[in-house]
């Protein structure tokens, strides 16, 4: 299949030409005839699929003949009106109908909170075709009467379900009550649950169906592993992967701002370029952080899960979360931000004992079990004796245990039991990166009588064609 049997104007095959796509992917093989022939379409897809590209470049197909040239704002209705639950998802996709539209004349801006009202008030008034936005901001537009949606002939509701989540959906409600009844509807969801399910009955007419990968599956090019770690090693475990595996770039999930902060100001003191983004943090910090990120200036992108929604990084090798989500339908949208079109991905979760709730939730929801690693030339503790189940120190034969085991103490002042590693004590982590992720040789022995966990030796291998590719 290519893009150009789909059927998409000389202009749209050659923007996407540029972009050196190749092929379409699934979702767009799918999505593309039914769009281009003014179907109501609801998606599963994941970010990462292609989806943004699958609903943009029909829809600028279809808006093509209307495409103008004027000065006039009368000649550039809105016709597209595409809502998003996140500012940088809105900026991403208006960046891809840019992109793909650059040799259209046809107009598009961008509408989210958190930034000045009168530059976007002045783009809708010069009159724009594509309107991307977040549903609070467009709903001040309406109430300042800044904005006109009365001639809206296609509407797209981008991860629907991250929006049900964030409780837009009285806010998209509104919006719709202002859209023309005759259009077309495009909802994309990473997962289909009822509520999805209801919210497109209510919106929706008579649409097809396209469903990529399997509801709630995450994307197959992403291998998954779980390092079993106390919660107070986890940032030891996290400069150590990152120096020796080695990570050369990642986003690191946190649940909180505050941890997002914290774990930031403690990778930056191991010399370890990182930053944090949030919703604390203002519009054009976020903007600027991400753009240091994909120049590579900083390594590790500290994230919460709302702001981190969206973000949009093309061959990310890694994400790792440092604490499982509550929610587990998050799992799926943190890792879907590796792996992503195909290409290969790792994520990693740092999972403490007191984190098997979640994890059981995120396993049961992927229906599959995750593996299990055990860290190189790190201090791991036997998974077999979390805290409660770990045997008394004196064996029955009146032996210490420290005769095989060493006791780690915890650091002063600090009232944790005693735990028991395994095995003599192991050199620190590496503090150089290896000179290829290809030789093992920097991989020592694991500790032994882990039964039941595999050796961390796959990931150079899967990982291998990006990783030459990191800097
Ligand atoms: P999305 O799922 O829309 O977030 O897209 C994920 C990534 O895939 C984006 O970085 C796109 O640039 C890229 N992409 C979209 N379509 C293709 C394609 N047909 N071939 C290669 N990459 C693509």
């Amino acid at each position: 299949m290519t893009f150009e049997s789909l059927g998409l104007s000389p202009e749209i095959l050659r923007a996407i030409t540029d972009e050196g796509y190749t092929t379409p992917t699934p979702v767009q093989v799918q999505a593309i005839p039914l769009v281009l022939a003014g179907q109501d379409v609801q998606a599963a897809a994941q970010t990462g699929t292609g989806k943004t590209a699958g609903f943009t470049l029909p829809i600028l197909h279809r808006l093509q003949p209307m495409a103008s040239s004027s000065p006039s704002p009368a000649r550039h209705p809105i016709r597209c009106l595409v809502l998003t639950p996140t500012r940088e998802l809105a900026a991403q996709v208006q960046e891809s109908v840019k992109t793909y539209g650059r040799y259209l004349a046809l107009r598009s801006t961008v509408i989210y909170g958190g930034v000045a009202m009168p530059p976007q008030v002045k783009a809708l008034q010069a009159g724009v075709e594509i309107v991307v936005a977040t549903p609070g901001r467009l709903l001040d537009h309406v109430q300042q009467k800044t904005i006109n949606l009365s001639q809206v002939e296609i509407l797209v509701l981008d991860e629907a379900d991250r929006m049900l989540d964030m409780g837009f959906i009285p806010d998209i409600r509104k919006i719709i009550a202002l859209l023309p009844t005759r259009r077309q509807n495009l909802l994309f969801s990473a997962t289909f649950s009822e509520d999805i399910g209801k919210l497109s009955k209510g919106i929706l007419n008579d649409p097809a169906t396209v469903e990529v990968a399997r509801a709630n599956a995450t994307a197959m090019s992403i291998t998954q592993l779980i390092y079993p770690v106390e919660a107070e090693r986890k940032r030891a475990l996290l400069t150590h992967l990152i120096r020796t595996l080695p990570i050369p770039q990642a986003i690191v999930f946190t649940r909180t701002k505050h941890g997002a902060n914290r774990l930031c100001a403690q990778l930056e003191k191991e010399q370890i370029p990182a930053a944090a983004i949030h919703s604390d943090k203002t519009q054009s910090h976020r903007t600027r952080t991400l753009e240091q990120f994909k120049a590579g200036e900083v390594s590790i992108l500290v994230a919460t899960d709302i702001a981190a929604r969206g973000l949009d990084i093309d061959q990310l090798p890694f994400v790792v979360n440092f604490e499982l989500p509550h929610v587990p339908e998050d799992y799926v949208h943190r890792i879907g931000r590796t792996g992503r079109a195909g290409s290969q991905g790792c994520a990693i979760s740092l999972v403490s004992p007191e984190e098997s709730r979640e994890r059981q939730a995120i396993e049961s929801l992927i229906k599959q079990t995750i593996r299990e690693e055990i860290p190189v030339n790190f201090e791991v503790i036997e998974p077999a004796r979390r805290p409660a189940e770990r045997r008394p120190l004196r064996e029955a034969d009146g032996r210490s245990r420290t005769d095989r085991r060493h006791v780690t103490r915890p650091p002063e002042g600090e009232a944790v039991a005693e735990q028991v590693v395994r095995e003599p004590k192991v050199p620190r982590p590496v503090q150089e990166a290896p000179r290829s992720v290809y030789s093992h040789h920097h991989f020592s022995r694991p500790p032994l009588g882990l039964s039941g966990i595999k050796k961390h030796r796959e990931i150079p291998a899967l990982l291998g064609g990006l990783l030459k590719k990191a800097p």
